[in-house]
């Protein structure tokens, strides 16, 4: 691991300065460590957020409030988390382990880099994302775990966050602190699809940091279901995941949300599928033909092509568990 200073900024303020300066922000260390430690990035300056970071958890009638210091065990494991937006424990829950769920942050979750085995590998010499220019080893290479919806010849690694998908499903927003003051932004609005600069995945400005994340109490988020599907049973990112919130009233769908990961470049909200469901029956079959929108535009690289086999197999499935929590 290559040296460096640890700065610890006395508040948001002064941390979102020390960022905009240059500094990299480290909270939880899970995620940046390891990269750390493989060469794959090389900070010079850590700024610490953890002692500067909102770790609590607030419930109220408008909905959720995190701070993004909170531990992802923490909020996993909150009462009302579980009642105002289940998909959320539920997501968190199936994310990583205990020991790493006490750790790791919410902020930092969001954050954390994608699991491409060719990014987190500073020997191979092609990865656009860490080496812009450098070219893309994952397209005709090892792929299996690569994204089928929003790729391109420059790039096709997935976002890894579980959470971010019930986020997304949730229509969440972040409130986010930089050196020029504090705003808001819709979750969707975080992430970038990359057709010609992989490297630069967010919209967040230079020294921005998350502060908090707001998830509005609705009928829809209290009966939203997270379904993962992945390579064993713990420890392990999602190879397929689901986030859906439906509102059925008098057997009939009236509102739906659907966000899947694991397919694209960032969470994927599934709009075509949502439309697809509004007026039909709450029913299998309403369920699987609206689940078949969900792989237009999919792209298969070689490997990943079961990606797109699985895709409405675990939507309708992940449909019918919210279907049954309506
Ligand atoms: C064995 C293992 C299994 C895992 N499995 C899963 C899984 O199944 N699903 C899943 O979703 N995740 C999984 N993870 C990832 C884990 O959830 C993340 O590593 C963790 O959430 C990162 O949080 P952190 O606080 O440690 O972030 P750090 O490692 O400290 O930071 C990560 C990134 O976020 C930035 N950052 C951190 N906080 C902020 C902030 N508030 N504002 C702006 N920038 C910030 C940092 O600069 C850095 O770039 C796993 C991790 C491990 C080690
Ligand atoms: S998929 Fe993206 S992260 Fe992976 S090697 Fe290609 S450019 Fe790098």
């Amino acid at each position: 691991m290559q040296s460096f200073t640890l700065q610890r900024p006395s508040g948001l303020a002064e941390a979102a300065r020390l960022g905009a300066e240059g500094g990299e922000f480290i909270a939880g260390g899970t995620d940046m460590l390891q990269l750390m430690k493989e060469w794959v990035r090389t900070p010079d300056r850590l700024v610490d957020l953890d002692p500067v970071l909102d770790p609590r958890i607030e419930a109220g009638p408008q909905g959720l409030r995190i701070g993004a210091g909170a531990r992802m065990e923490a909020v996993a494991v909150h009462p009302e988390v579980a009642r105002i937006a289940p998909a959320i424990s539920e997501a968190l829950l199936e994310s990583a382990s205990p020991q790493v769920r006490n750790l790791a942050t919410m902020g930092g979750n969001l954050l954390q880099r994608t699991r491409c085995g060719y990014f987190r590998d500073a020997g191979v010499a092609a990865c656009n994302k860490r080496r812009p220019g450098s070219g893309c080893a994952a397209i005709g290479g090892e792929n299996r775990i690569h994204a089928v919806l929003g790729t391109s010849g420059q790039c096709i690694a997935t976002h890894p966050s579980d959470f971010a998908v019930a986020l997304v499903a949730l229509e969440a927003t972040l409130h986010l602190a930089g050196p020029d003051g504090e705003r808001d932004m819709p979750i969707h609005h975080l992430y970038r699809t990359w057709d010609t600069h992989p490297e630069q995945e967010t919209n967040l400005r230079p020294g921005e940091i998350i502060a908090a994340i707001q998830v509005p109490a609705t009928a829809l988020s209290r009966n939203a279901r997270y379904l993962k599907v992945r390579d064993r049973a713990a420890f392990e990112w999602a190879l397929l995941s689901a986030a859906v919130g439906l509102e059925i009233d008098g057997g009939t769908v009236r509102a739906a949300r659907v966000a899947m990961g694991g397919v694209g470049t960032k969470p994927w909200r599934m709009r075509a599928v949502e439309a697809a469901l509004i007026g039909k029956p709450a029913n299998d079959d309403s369920y699987a033909a609206a689940a078949a929108h969900a792989t237009e535009g999919a792209v298969a690289r070689g490997e990943n092509a079961y990606k797109i086999t699985l895709m409405p197999r675990v939507l309708a499935r992940a449909l019918a568990l919210a279907g049954g929590a309506a």
